[in-house]
């Protein structure tokens, strides 16, 4: 039988009922080929990164066991995110109904041109940190740091967990 993986996935909306954009994205990450749902953070409220001119995001964190490597599961996410209508804009960090990132794939770490692993944003973003620890307290990452000492010192300012729609 072919080896599962454990693989974190970021999950992002701000954008057509993103409360709905979320819970549907969840059923989608079960749905990959090779791939299971093994369990999913709370629905969290956080401001948007960079440009401020757009609404709050909805982000939760899920864990899949899958079996399929991690390029072909980027393709995976990417689809989903094309399903859902993600529109690649030109602006950084602009609204989007669904972003999928990869957090971490087991304890890969590899810098290609589709994929870095860990995702580069996961050491310092609340929105990542405190769903993540919340399904995954004792996870240390493959640089050998502890995901909840980071989340520790990241303010949770701005983030709100189980948002009402
Ligand atoms: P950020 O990556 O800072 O959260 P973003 O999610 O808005 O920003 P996107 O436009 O969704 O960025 O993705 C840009 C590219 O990042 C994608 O085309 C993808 O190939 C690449 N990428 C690199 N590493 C990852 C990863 N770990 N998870 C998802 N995409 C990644
Ligand atoms: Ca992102
Ligand atoms: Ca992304």
């Amino acid at each position: 039988m072919a080896k599962n993986s454990a693989v974190y996935v970021g999950l992002g909306s701000n954008l057509d009922n993103p409360i709905h954009q979320v819970k549907q994205a969840l059923l989608a990450l079960d749905a990959i080929p090779a791939t299971h749902l093994r369990a999913h953070s709370a629905l969290y409220r956080s401001k948007p990164l960079g440009p401020q001119n757009q609404p709050d995001y909805i982000n939760a964190v899920a864990v899949l066991a899958t079996q399929l490597p991690p390029l072909t599961l980027l393709s995976e996410l990417q689809a989903i995110e094309n399903k859902q209508g993600r529109v690649r804009a030109t602006e950084r960090w602009g609204p989007r109904t669904l972003d999928l990132d990869m957090l971490l794939y087991d304890n890969k770490q590899l810098q290609g041109p589709r994929l870095t692993l860990p995702h580069p944003g996961l050491h310092e973003r609340a929105f990542v940190l405190y769903p993540l620890c919340e399904i995954a307290p004792d996870l240390v990452l493959p640089d050998g740091q502890r995901a909840n000492d980071l989340r520790q010192r990241c303010s949770a300012l701005g983030l709100s967990k189980n948002p009402m729609s």
